[in-house]
């Protein structure tokens, strides 16, 4: 039957368990233990097969069951519990001096049964306002709502991918309306596109979705947000323009009809979102500000955080495209200054990292390795510093304890307990994955051959996971480079190993699809097959299980390219030890003590490619250290359980990554919007007319001499800079000294010291410093001349003069 008329019916429950409505409504379940105990106690058999989803779960509770339950005290009593916790948890007032936070990411990961993430970055956000929340942090999330989100995988008998795409229905999954937000965005061509806006409850930070399912749209616009990153670029950068536009009215329209405070400090986790910071700028233009004035105050309230370690993986979109989007859905604003906003090496392209970074006072890369390499990748937008200079510094990554980590042996506990959780979690692990094997194979015609699934892998064999989105650069089979050594250790009959992996292929991407489909066949060989598999539909909840279980979590990315991974971090939680090329986040926190870092290797070195020393190097470690370690020195092995769980746990945890946060961007970015927008921005106006002045005037600063005087006696050099300020002030300009042991060309560890004015009169200005060197030496000097302006970071404009100094003083030993 294919025409059908519909209705909804809403699920009715007896008032005595009206407080499951509420339990089911809040997110927070997804994380909170006694919350979902609730749901396990009121029917355990429908809990799972509801795949402990509540709402789904009431919707489907039997009228007998419920007239059961609302008489059954210890069930009620529970459920109360749960559900005073709850309230106590919402009604904590907020964490003192902490600024009110916009969060804005294209996906989020929160729990499974939500499918609007794809990966890492969603995950991300998803952590990121759990933990916001936990701690009482004032932020609200932003991002769209996909109605067909992000696909199950199933394979062919071949093992090739399919994808099917879930249908969210936001009423059914507890959303509220946020009626008063009126989203409309004019696009070009006279077309309109209308947004809904939905509230979804993660524990005390709301999480606003927009949506263009909107019966006032036209069906082109109205599927607008059905897929996460599905379509194409036009698709791709609506979704953009209505993520950034109109995720800032909605949250106008939240605050406004709850009565909250405005955030103060804009984030936008990747660059997607970036568009939001023109229409701040459009706000502030409404009241009167110029446009450089009103970027002056909206850069200093936003954060950008990247998350991209190549060029290939930004998005970019056509500069005309762009502009013809940007002139009807902003036009009070001049499209060509906001096109330069997003300009880079190709002229007819609109770049939205450049945007994001141009827009945003703050900036950071997701690892210490990957903040380096952001330095040096954007490095041409501060023309004139060394990379390391450039104003792009990092926060590592964390993880939200309680969704990852909710079986964690606690460290308390004594030896033989700890190593019994652990097994505990893998014969968990072990069990769930049997039970995704099979349903995947009574799917399939060959249900009579699969009778193997039920005794597949072994509660007491060494496991090893590997589980992640299967884009090139991760190598999801450099494990099989020699699949004769990986088979002698999967077989060893004494000290076997066992391999659970899972990942999922982007649905553009055959190349990720071919690899998948290499490990299936590799995996499928009858003689193996009990001892490594591959697990269809990686989400949270095998993630969860698998960093759970699994003894060692491996990970092989092509270093640089992992700008922090976080999979490694949910397993150290558990006390999983980390085999890991030394990438992203391990780079940085790796210890002997924590598992093994895989060393990277150079195309050529021995007649090799990179891949092969790298596969070789895995080989050699598993069979010389993990393996003996694991079957034939337990306390060892129960020392780096204890020493992750004991000292790397909390580097990892999300707790760490918002404190880092707090210090080092919100705050000062919330200290830098109140300072700037203060007496109606006058602050504003005056940085917008100084950059202005400062950027024409420039080319008039020019340094003059720069003398040394060094003094054998008491070991102190005095500097002396001339610097003729040209249409610039004194005050305009910093002068920066550099002192550093002279090696050839370079300058090795410089000491920076800035230098004073020493007045003028003349046309020259005078710099002085005194620099103490209290040993003998070489050691060469330079300086250089940088604006200066107390609402600007020191390298902000990425403008500069050196100085040139003379040969003969940088190499005079000093004091012997
Ligand atoms: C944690 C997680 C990721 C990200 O893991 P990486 O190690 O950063 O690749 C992706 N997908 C799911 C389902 C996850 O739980």
């Amino acid at each position: 039957m294919h025409a059908y008329g519909q209705f909804a019916m809403p699920t009715r429950l007896p008032e005595t368990l009206e407080p499951l409505r509420e339990l089911a409504q809040n997110l927070r379940w997804s994380w909170h233990p006694d919350t979902r105990a609730v749901f396990e106690l009121a029917d355990a058999a429908l809990w799972e097969q509801t795949g402990h989803n509540p709402l789904l779960f009431l919707s489907q509770l039997s009228s007998a069951r419920k007239a059961a339950l609302s008489t059954n005290r210890r069930f009620l009593a529970r459920m109360r519990a749960a559900r005073k916790d709850l309230q106590a948890y919402l009604a904590r007032p907020a964490a003192e001096n902490t600024p009110a936070v916009a969060y804005f990411s294209p996906e989020f990961g929160i729990t499974e049964t939500l499918p609007l993430y794809s990966g890492g970055l969603g995950i991300l956000a998803g952590d990121h306002l759990k933990t916001a929340s936990d701690m009482r942090l004032p932020l609200i999330g932003v991002g769209l709502l996909y109605r067909s989100g992000y696909f199950t995988q199933s394979f062919t008998p071949d093992g090739w991918q399919c994808e099917q795409y879930p249908t969210l229905v936001p009423e059914d999954a507890g959303f509220f309306e946020l009626a008063s937000a009126h989203i409309h965005l004019a696009l070009p061509g006279g077309a309109d596109l209308y947004a809904r806006v939905w509230v979804a409850q993660v524990g005390r930070v709301p999480l606003l979705l927009l949506d263009s399912g909107d019966d006032r749209n036209e069906e082109a616009e109205r599927n607008l947000t059905n897929q996460l990153y599905g379509g194409d670029t036009l698709t791709r950068l609506r979704q953009e323009l209505l993520l950034g536009i109109g995720g800032v009215r909605a949250v106008r329209a939240y605050c406004d009809a709850e009565g909250l405070a405005e955030p103060v400090v804009y984030h936008t986790n990747e660059g997607h979102a970036g568009f939001l910071g023109l229409e701040r700028i459009a706000e502030l233009t409404d009241e009167g500000l110029g446009f450089s004035e009103a970027l002056a105050a909206v850069r200093a309230g936003t954060v950008f955080t990247t998350h991209t370690p190549v060029p290939a993986g930004i998005d970019r979109f056509d500069r005309g495209l762009v502009g013809g989007h940007l002139s009807v859905a902003l036009p009070k604003l001049p499209t060509e200054a906001c096109l330069d906003l997003g300009a880079e090496d190709d002229p007819g392209v609109f770049n939205m990292a450049h945007m994001g970074l141009r827009l945003a006072q703050r900036c950071n890369g997701v690892s210490k390795l990957h903040g380096a390499l952001s330095r040096s990748m954007f490095a041409p937008l501060w023309p004139g510093l060394e990379a390391e200079e450039v104003p792009i510094r990092h926060v590592t990554n964390g993880v939200h304890g309680p969704s990852w980590a909710p079986h964690a042996p606690d460290l308390g506990l004594p030896d033989e307990e700890v190593m019994s959780a652990r097994k505990a979690l893998r014969e968990k692990l072990i069990e769930a994955v049997r039970g995704r094997m099979r349903s995947a194979q009574t799917d399939s015609e060959f249900a009579a051959e699969t009778a193997w699934v039920e005794d597949c892998l072994d509660p007491d064999v060494l496991t090893i996971g590997f589980a992640r989105r299967v884009p090139t650069y991760k190598r999801l089979t450099l494990m099989l480079s020699d699949p004769a050594r990986l088979r002698r250790l999967l077989l060893d009959p004494d000290r076997p190993v066992q391999l659970i992996v899972a990942g999922k292929a982007h649905p553009a991407d055959d190349g990720g699809k071919r690899l998948i489909q290499e490990f299936i066949h590799f995996a499928s060989d009858p003689a193996l097959r009990r001892r490594v598999v591959f697990v269809p539909d990686y989400d949270m909840a095998l993630g969860r299980e698998m960093v759970g279980g699994c003894d060692v979590w491996l990970n092989t990315p092509t270093r640089p390219l992992e700008a922090c991974g976080t999979s490694g971090m949910k397993s150290a939680l558990n006390g999983g030890l980390n085999l890991s090329i030394g990438d992203g986040w391990w780079a940085e926190c790796f210890a002997p003590e924590y598992g093994w870092s895989i060393p990277s290797g150079h195309d050529g070195v021995g007649g090799l490619s990179r891949d092969e020393q790298e596969a070789a190097a895995l080989y050699d470690l598993l069979e010389t250290k993990v393996v003996p370690l694991f079957y034939d020195d337990h306390p060892q092995w129960l020392r780096k359980i204890r020493a992750v769980l004991g000292t790397l746990r909390p580097q990892v945890l999300s707790d760490r990554m918002l404190t880092d946060y707090l210090s080092s961007l919100y705050r000062p970015a919330a200290q830098s919007a109140a300072e700037i927008s203060a007496s109606n921005f006058s602050p504003a106006r005056e940085l917008a007319e100084w950059t202005a002045r400062t950027r024409d005037e420039w080319p008039s600063v020019v340094p003059g001499a720069l003398e040394v005087n060094a003094d054998p006696e008491t070991g102190c050099v005095s500097f002396r800079a001339e610097v003729d300020c040209g249409g610039l002030t004194p005050d305009d300009i910093e002068v920066e000294l550099f002192v550093g042991t002279a090696q050839g060309d370079t300058l090795v560890d410089p000491i920076f010291t800035p230098m004073m004015s020493g007045g003028g009169g003349t046309a020259w200005e005078t710099y002085e410093a005194v620099v103490d060197v209290p040993r003998g030496g070489h050691f060469g000097y330079t300086a250089r001349v940088i604006p200066k302006h107390p609402h600007l970071a020191p390298h902000e404009l990425g403008l500069v003069h050196e100085f040139q100094p003379s040969e003969h003083t940088s190499q005079r030993p000093l004091k012997e």
